[in-house]
């Protein structure tokens, strides 16, 4: 598996990344290991206007209507110096709790975008049991689409546009695939690098999108 601050190969005997020192002990020593509450949309950047959380909404309420084990969640927010945008994905869809009133969704099917517009980066990081759905090049191809995005301040269609292209993916995948809750996926689990988490575990599977220039203002 990848380690989500360098991207480098993690073997699974070893609970510490060689290329750059991450371990889950040092995400849980400034985050905690306690379970927090994961909303559909956090704007801690306060980025996005009431028209874009609206149409966010509605594009949310279809993505969970199609896919009722599956969610996406949004945070944006200008991080600490020490952690990075996939570290953040990485910790929300293992400690997060998403759940709605009527279904408690499971993280191994939840997928988090974190934008981080002081840092200009952004990630998609995706549960375990639904990473095998999007290739790199799928990956890729979301991340140029969020950046280009991203790089005219465009929060709202940026969200927007990776949440649908998502619906579509797992679209194409759920004819393939049951969407049974007892389908487990041991192989390549977060447990590899250290990480205990209580139920489900994840990986990061996308690059964080460096240097995105600042929106011109
Ligand atoms: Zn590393």
């Amino acid at each position: 598996m990848k380690c989500p601050r360098c991207q480098a190969k993690v073997r699974s005997e070893q609970t510490t990344c060689s290329a750059c020192g991450f371990s889950a002990t040092l995400l849980h020593s400034y985050l905690g290991n306690q379970w927090v509450r994961l909303e559909r949309i956090t704007d801690a950047a306060h980025c996005l206007r009431l028209e874009d959380t609206r149409r966010i909404e509605i594009i949310l309420d279809d993505f969970e209507r199609s896919f009722p084990q599956a969610f996406f969640a949004i945070y944006l927010g200008a991080l600490p110096n020490n952690l990075n945008v996939a570290e953040l994905g990485f910790w929300l869809l293992n400690q997060g709790a998403f759940n709605t009133h009527s279904v408690s969704r499971r993280n191994d099917f939840g997928m988090v975008l974190v934008v981080d517009p002081s840092a200009q980066t952004a990630c998609i990081t995706l549960g375990y049991a639904i990473e095998n759905c999007f290739s790199p090049k799928i990956i890729t191809r979301m991340m140029q689409t969020v950046g280009s995005h991203l790089r005219k301040g465009a929060f709202g269609m940026a969200i927007e546009d990776s949440c649908i292209r998502a619906g579509e993916i797992l679209r194409k995948h759920a004819r393939y695939m049951q969407w049974q809750p007892e389908v487990s996926v041991m192989a390549d689990s977060v447990s590899d690098i250290g990480l205990q988490p209580l139920r489900g575990g994840h990986r990061p599977a996308s690059r964080p999108l460096a240097d995105f220039p600042a929106p011109r203002s």
